[in-house]
């Protein structure tokens, strides 16, 4: 016992005895197993915080995906606005197109509605549409402008007046358009020549019948170009301007009327695709609410069959 030393341990339990190296044996024991166990945690920590990383880094991965997703998708939906928004303004600029043509001047309420705007728009932009062919046909069919180029120097207006050559009061029936001798005369809107020859007092004339009871009346030519029954068209020429007749001078003597009865033909002259509305209220006679049902109604039908 000369190079051991003894550890005794006092407890409740009694007394015991150490060796030294015992007591290292002991020690080195419990190291070992707390070395074991500290590897056994550690470790297992170590793999549960491995496997977390990966799930977690999946998940960013999978979160990524998402929103790339998420993007592409309002990248499209957004695209999609864009079209939809160039096509309205399109739709809108045709309509703001038509109706500067028509002479309208009411901003369109499209914009400012809430359910179906493009729908709205179209049905808005068909009616245009159809009022455009209707202004158009009546255009062609009723007479408007003047039968000579350039500009309109009236010589005599419409109504009584008292004449140069019968000295006396005389209802003139029409208006004299000054003209230069052999300058064209064109009718003024598409019909059937009614008569083409000479008339007492008028010289050579011209009278063509157009649609809905409309006629002109084309006096004084110095030459007539059209047969009675020919179709004329709108601008087509159909004689020359003179003097043939009762005249002081070269002028195109010209008469609007409407079943048998004249009318005040300045109306007809100025009748402008513009302000196209302007002669309902300045021509009472025709009954233009009704002529214009009548032409549209003829144009929804055929839209309606197309369709
Ligand atoms: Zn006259």
């Amino acid at each position: 016992m000369k190079d051991k030393f003894t550890i005794t341990i006092h407890d409740i339990n009694g007394v015991k005895q150490y060796t030294l190296k015992q007591f290292f044996k002991k020690i080195f024991i419990f190291l070992i197993i707390f070395i074991l166990l500290a590897f056994v945690i550690g470790g297992g920590t170590i793999w549960y915080l491995y496997k977390r990383v990966d799930e977690l880094t999946e998940l960013r991965y999978k979160l990524e995906r998402e929103n790339e997703l998420l993007v592409k998708k309002n990248k499209e939906l957004q695209e999609t606005i864009a079209k939809k928004e160039q096509e309205l303004g399109e739709l809108v600029a045709k309509i703001k197109n038509i109706e500067e043509m028509m002479g309208i001047k009411e901003e369109p309420v499209i914009v400012a509605s809430t359910s179906k705007p493009k729908q709205k728009a179209n049905k808005l932009l068909s009616k245009l549409e159809v009022d455009i062919k209707v202004r158009n046909y009546m255009f062609k069919h009723i007479p408007n402008g003047a039968p000579i180029y350039g500009r309109i120097r009236i010589t005599s207006r419409y109504g009584y007046r008292f004449h140069p050559i019968l000295r006396r009061r005389k209802f003139h029936a029409g208006v004299d358009l000054g003209a230069r001798y052999g300058q064209p005369v064109m009718a003024t809107a598409d019909g059937i020549v009614e008569y083409a020859g000479w008339k007492s007092g008028y010289g050579k004339t011209i009278i063509i019948q157009h649609n809905f009871g409309f006629k002109t009346v084309y006096a004084h030519l110095s030459s007539i170009k059209v047969r009675v029954g020919r179709y004329i068209r709108k601008g087509q020429i159909i004689g020359y301007a003179g003097s043939t007749g009762r005249t002081t001078g070269t002028h195109v003597h010209y008469e609007v009327r409407y079943l048998q009865r004249p009318i005040n033909p300045i109306y007809f002259i100025n009748w402008r695709k513009k302000n196209y509305r302007k002669i309902f209220r300045k021509v009472r006679v025709v009954r233009w609410a009704y002529l214009v049902k009548v032409i549209s109604r003829n144009f929804r039908s055929k839209a309606q069959k197309q369709q």
